[in-house]
This record gives structure tokens, C-alpha cells and sequence, in this order.
């Protein structure tokens, strides 16, 4: 459908004062960032930017903090379970539609409860083709999927990082303490 004329709202940028069209407030800004990134990577253990990884671990990364989540990274994926159990999923396909690397594949079938007409029979995310952006999970209905923060996921080849829905439902498992619903 063409865009209306009338719906195009034109937004021109503020414009620059003299200093601000020169750059160099910004530039020495930035630099003094690098510095202070710099000199503070000596004090090792207090502000460096380097961990030994996988024996520390980042710990903004990890959300459990007395119990609240509190991470807004976006990590592996997992598919929810409802109280009693089942894949929260009704198949409606928003998430595959949204998803910009169309990394999400789904084979819909004939629900066998009666308070839902769908769900999936096959529900597959390839890990290594996702870009992480969150969409799939914002668009589902019934917040059925969820980027959870585990990020140190591995596979020794790109089928295994090929995730079906057994897996995506194990990651909803082993995650739920961490990143409650
Ligand atoms: S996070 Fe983005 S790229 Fe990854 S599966 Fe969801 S919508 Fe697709
Ligand atoms: S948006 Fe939610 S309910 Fe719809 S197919 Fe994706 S996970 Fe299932």
C-alpha cells in the first residue's frame, strides 16, 4: 500500500553551533574516554576490561541478584512451558514472519488440548544464523518465547546449534530460577 503524502512527517536535524560543527569537543571527549579505558585496564580485578574466561564470568551478565532478575542481555533462546506444562506456543507465526534472519521455522498442527486451536508439532531456531534483536519475543501474543541471558552455548557443529523445540523447552528448564517469567 502506497504512503500517503500527508503521513510523511519530515524531521530536520537541530542545527550545529560553531564549536559543535567543528567536531573537536566531541573528538577530545572520545579520546578521554579511550584514556580512562586505558589507564583503569591496569587496575586488574577492580576495573579491567579483561576476564579470565570461562573461570570469571561477567557478572552484569548474570541476572540473579537476591533472587530478582535484573540482565537485559539477550541470550540463547527458550520456549515457555504453562502451568501444566506444555509448550506455551499457540503457532501463530508472528515470530517467523518478524524475524529478520528467518532463523525461526515452525510446522503447525492440530492442537490435541481444547483451549487452543494450534500449536507446534515442530519448532526449530537455528542459534548460529540469529542476530539476538529480540523481535520473535516481542512479538509473541502469549510470551511464549524469551531470550534468556546464557550465552556461553556451544555446539561441535551447526546442526547441534540447530535448537528444536525439546531443546528450546530443556533451556526454559534449567533457566526458569534464573529469569522468571
Ligand atoms: S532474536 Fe531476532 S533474529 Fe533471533 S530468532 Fe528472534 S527475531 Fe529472529
Ligand atoms: S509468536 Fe509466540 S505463539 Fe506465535 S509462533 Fe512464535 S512463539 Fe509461538
Amino acid at each position: 500500500m502506497a504512503i500517503r503524502e500527508e503521513d510523511i512527517l519530515l524531521i530536520d536535524a537541530p542545527p550545529m553551533n560553531r564549536l559543535e560543527a567543528v567536531y573537536v569537543p566531541e573528538i577530545v571527549r572520545g579520546i578521554g574516554v579511550t584514556m580512562r579505558h586505558f589507564f583503569t585496564s591496569f587496575g586488574q580485578g577492580r576495573t579491567s576490561r579483561t576476564i579470565q574466561y570461562p573461570e570469571q564470568r561477567r557478572e552484569h551478565y548474570d541476572p540473579v541478584d537476591g533472587g530478582q532478575y535484573k540482565g537485559n542481555f539477550r541470550g540463547v533462546h527458550r520456549l515457555n512451558r504453562d502451568e501444566a506444562g506444555r509448550v506455551k506456543c499457540v503457532a501463530c507465526m508472528m515470530c517467523p514472519t518478524l524475524c529478520p534472519a528467518n532463523c525461526i521455522h515452525i510446522q503447525a498442527g492440530e492442537s490435541p488440548w481444547d483451549d487452543r486451536e494450534k500449536y507446534p508439532v515442530k519448532f526449530e531456531i537455528d542459534e548460529l544464523r540469529c542476530i539476538y534483536c529480540g523481535m520473535c519475543e516481542e512479538a509473541c501474543p502469549v510470551d511464549a518465547i524469551e531470550l534468556t541471558t546464557e550465552y556461553d552455548v556451544v555446539g561441535l557443529s551447526r546442526q547441534e546449534m540447530i535448537f528444536d523445540k525439546e531443546k528450546l523447552l530443556s533451556v526454559y528448564d534449567v533457566t526458569i530460577d534464573k529469569k522468571p517469567m
